[in-house]
């Protein structure tokens, strides 16, 4: 049964206390061995972390210290998420923008980028591409205005894209990253089945982002960091939060992102559901996309996924094609449980060619076709899964997490990512895909547990017979 949201004060602000931040950073620093083991023995019981001792692992530079980190992340992430991988595509609908964030394309004052909003049309016409490619998750994004016409065109937009059927293909979760959105506007967003809404506060420093927001309603700093208590007292439980790594210091912002997390476990007794790791990428017309004020090392970035996955073992970990397929694939195994594959990021990009990339929010790392994504994943020991059954089950939130947090979930994880992934092969999968793919479902059967297996097993069979969608 859906549980309601919790509420358990009435503060509608969480509180980034950068005091205190700073404070356990200098009180933390220079760990010892022994306390570095310490907390990892801790944290490969899938615990969680509290903020001392993330800013421990944070401190560390020690190789032996951090290969300590990778191993016990590695341990935690195969443990609860197993050898599956969900992969979806954003769907840029609108590159139209009313802020000036200074490391984005899309910001209203920047004059080098075509602006385009798809038209109803247009968005049937990208959407039956990606379900062609064999897509059944997307995230719809648009640049940020606030008129009520952009929300209502948004409104249509999702309508669209749940309309768009192909034979068996059809996209069954859409997932939204758009404006901050009143109580009200939630409430409407869930009415039109959305699956998780995402939105980064790029920065939870001040200063900076005071800084880089350099005009429009994202300049206002505390509706932006209200967003989910917003989301969830209008029925959406399923949030999404990051930050963009490249414009404060990542160790700040991970203690930040913490601080938040703590607020809405606090205030509504669920947390995020994903936590999204972009660091920044060039953009066209921002200097500061190609210079960050505080640039991301590949061995911190491995750093940080591998500490998210300790702090919050339960809670997705996204990475989007920014990242090169050589980091993405490293990071599968820190901790990183669903990536986006064969992506565009300029309205219009997977169907039409009047935009070009350099019209996209920012560049691109990867730039694979999707049956290519999932050729690697597969011959990497991955199982691409489409799975969209919590969603359709009403499993959200609080209900969700009720079923991770004592492991349950991956009896239903493991059969569901089995049935997508062979629903893949036999409907769009490339002889190639094919051939890896079958192999590595019947390594991934040797290795779930009972329960799963049966499940897997029955599943199976019917989507060989021709049954589509089918989901525990
Ligand atoms: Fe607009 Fe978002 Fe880009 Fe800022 S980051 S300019 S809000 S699209
Ligand atoms: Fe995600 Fe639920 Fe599917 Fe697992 S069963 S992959 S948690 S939707």
């Amino acid at each position: 049964m859906k549980r309601d949201v919790k509420m358990t004060n009435n503060s509608a602000m969480p509180v980034i206390d950068e005091q205190l931040i700073e404070k356990t950073i200098e009180e933390n620093r220079n760990p010892s061995l022994a306390r570095i083991d310490e907390i990892l023995t801790k944290a490969a019981e899938a615990r969680g972390l509290l903020p001392t001792e993330i800013a421990t692992l944070i401190a560390t530079e020690d190789p032996e210290h951090i290969e300590k980190i990778f191993t016990t992340a590695k341990a935690v992430k195969e443990h609860i998420y197993g050898r599956r991988l969900v992969l979806f595509a954003p769907l840029y609908v609108s590159n139209l923008c009313t802020n000036e964030c200074a490391y984005c394309a899309f910001r209203a004052k920047n004059r080098l980028i075509t602006r385009k909003a798809l038209s109803q049309n247009e968005i049937r016409r990208e959407v039956e591409f990606l379900v062609d490619q064999g897509h059944k998750r997307l995230l719809l994004l648009t640049g940020e205005t606030h008129a009520k016409s952009s929300f209502d065109y948004l409104l249509d937009s999702i309508e669209t894209v749940y309309s768009v059927k192909r034979g068996g293909g059809e996209i069954r979760r859409v997932n939204v990253e758009v404006a901050p959105a009143s109580v009200e506007e939630f409430r409407q967003l869930k009415a039109a089945k959305i699956g998780t809404y995402i939105c980064f506060q790029e920065t939870y420093h001040h200063a900076t982002y005071a800084a880089v927001h350099l005009g429009g309603k994202k300049r206002d700093y505390d509706w932006r960091v209200g967003v989910f208590d917003r989301a969830m007292e209008g029925g959406v439980d399923d949030v999404g939060i990051g930050v963009l790594f490249g414009l404060y210091d990542w160790k700040f912002e991970l203690l930040a992102m913490f601080q938040h997390i703590n607020h809405l476990e606090a205030r509504f007794g669920v947390g995020p559901h994903t936590i999204s790791v972009p660091r920044m990428e060039p953009a066209t017309g921002s200097d500061l996309a190609s210079r960050p004020l505080h640039p991301v090392s590949d061995a911190d970035f491995r750093k940080i996924v591998a500490i998210l996955r300790l702090a919050v073992p339960y809670t997705g970990i996204i990475m989007s094609t920014r990242e090169s397929s050589a980091m993405r694939n490293e990071t599968f195994a820190l901790g990183v449980s669903q990536i986006s594959a064969g992506s565009r990021t300029n309205p219009g990009g997977y169907s039409s060619t009047e935009l070009t990339a350099a019209d996209g929010q920012f560049s691109l790392g990867d730039h694979r076709p999707l049956d290519e994504v999932i050729r690697d994943v597969a011959s990497m020991g991955y199982i691409p899964s489409f799975c969209t059954g919590c969603y359709r089950l009403g499993r959200t939130g609080a209900d969700f997490m009720d079923l991770a947090k004592p492991g349950e979930i991956k009896e239903h994880c493991d059969p569901n990512a089995v049935s997508t992934f062979l629903e893949y092969l036999i409907d769009y999968g490339s002889d190639e895909a094919k051939k890896i793919g079958e192999a590595q479902i019947q390594k991934a059967l040797t290795g779930m547990t009972a329960t799963a297996r049966v499940r897997t097993e029955e599943i199976i069979k019917k989507v060989k017979s021709g049954k589509r969608d089918v989901f525990c």
